[in-house]
C-alpha cells in the first residue's frame, strides 16, 4: 500500500508540506517510546461534498489523549479541522482516511514532554477489513490493564497491543482477532469495538477496559433512535460463541458483520440480522443521507 508519493501533502505544525520532503526528530520520545497520540477519521463523498465525518468528536478525543498522558496540545481544533478540509483539497480527496499524530519533541528521558508537534495525512483506503464476513479468532495476547495504561486513550505505544493480537490471528488464517480484558471479558477486536446480537437484542461491552469508540457511539445511537435494544454489559466468551450474529465497527472499518468466531458459525443470514440493518443505516449517516443532527 502506497501511502504518499511525490505530489502528496500533509499538514505539519502549521504549514502544509511535501510528505516525502517532511523529517521527524529522531530524537523523540514518540520514536523511541510509543509517547503519541493519533486519531482516525473518515471524509465522506456525501451530497453535500467531501464531509469529515464527526471531526470535533475525533480532534476532541485527540486532545483528551495528549492530556491524558501530559502531551501538550496548543492547537485549536475548530482551526485544525479547517486545515483537514484545505488538506484534502491539496491533495485532491473527496473521500479519504485521515490521520491526525501528535509527535513529542526530543527527549531521551521518561518524563512528560515539554514541546510537540502535529502531523495531518490523508489518503485513500477502503474499508480496513474489506468487504466480506469476517472469521475471527478469541486471542491469546489480552487488552492492557487499564490501571497499567490509559486505554480510553488512542496512544501510539498502546498499537503494539493490537498488532500482536491482529498479526497472530492472521497468521493463523483468521481476519482478526477479539482480545480479552484483565477479568476474562471479551473486550473488543485489535481496532474496532464489538456487538452481538442475541434474542433480538444488542449487546456490547461497557465502557472501562474497551477503546471509547465514536462509531460504537453512533451504533448505540442507530439503536436508541430505532428503538432496537441495546445493553452495554460484559460478555463472556460463551456469550460471544453462542450469539445470534455479530459485527465490529470503528471508522477505519465501518461496520462489518462477523461469520464465524473460533471455527463456530453464527446460524442466522447476517443480511437479516438487526447488525445489517444497523449497517445500512450507518452508511446513509456517514454519507449524509439520513438526518445527521437527529442521531448524534
Ligand atoms: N478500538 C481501538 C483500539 C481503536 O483504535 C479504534 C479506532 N481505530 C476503535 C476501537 C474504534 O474507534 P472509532 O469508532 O472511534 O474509530
Amino acid at each position: 500500500m502506497q501511502y504518499y508519493n511525490q505530489d502528496t501533502y500533509i499538514y505539519l505544525d502549521g504549514e502544509f508540506v511535501k510528505a516525502n520532503l517532511a523529517g521527524i526528530d529522531l530524537f523523540g520520545q514518540s520514536l523511541h517510546y510509543g509517547y503519541g497520540c493519533f486519531e482516525g477519521l473518515r471524509a465522506h463523498n456525501t451530497l453535500h461534498g467531501t464531509r469529515i465525518f464527526k471531526a470535533e468528536q475525533h480532534f476532541q478525543r485527540l486532545s483528551n489523549s495528549c492530556q491524558s498522558i501530559s502531551l501538550p496540545y496548543k492547537w485549536d481544533n475548530n482551526e485544525l479541522i479547517q486545515k483537514t478540509y484545505e488538506l484534502l483539497e491539496l491533495n485532491s480527496l473527496r473521500s479519504a482516511y485521515i490521520r491526525p499524530l501528535v509527535l513529542s519533541g526530543p527527549n531521551m528521558h521518561l518524563t512528560s514532554a515539554t514541546s510537540a508537534k502535529i502531523m495531518i495525512a490523508a489518503w485513500e483506503w477502503g474499508p480496513y477489513l474489506g468487504h466480506d464476513l469476517l472469521r475471527v479468532c478469541i486471542s491469546k495476547v489480552q487488552r492492557p490493564n487499564p490501571k497499567s495504561f490509559r486505554i480510553e486513550a488512542k496512544i501510539s505505544g498502546q498499537y503494539v497491543n493490537s498488532i500482536l493480537a491482529s498479526s497472530e490471528a492472521i497468521k493463523q488464517g483468521y481476519d482478526e482477532a477479539l482480545l480479552i480484558d484483565h477479568d476474562g471479558y471479551v473486550a473488543q477486536a485489535s481496532s474496532e469495538n464489538i456487538f452481538i446480537e442475541k434474542n433480538g437484542k444488542i449487546y456490547t461491552p461497557p465502557l472501562g477496559s474497551i477503546f471509547p469508540g465514536i462509531t460504537r457511539q453512533t451504533v448505540i445511537g442507530i439503536c436508541r433512535k430505532f428503538q432496537i435494544d441495546v445493553v452495554e454489559k460484559n460478555l463472556t466468551v460463551t456469550d460471544i460463541h453462542e450469539a445470534d450474529s455479530a459485527f465490529l465497527c470503528g471508522t477505519a472499518a465501518g461496520i462489518i458483520g462477523i461469520k464465524e468466531v473460533d471455527h463456530i458459525v453464527y446460524k442466522e443470514d447476517w443480511q437479516h440480522t438487526i447488525g445489517a440493518s444497523i449497517q445500512r443505516t450507518y452508511k446513509k449517516l456517514v454519507l449524509e443521507e439520513e438526518n445527521y443532527e437527529v442521531i448524534i
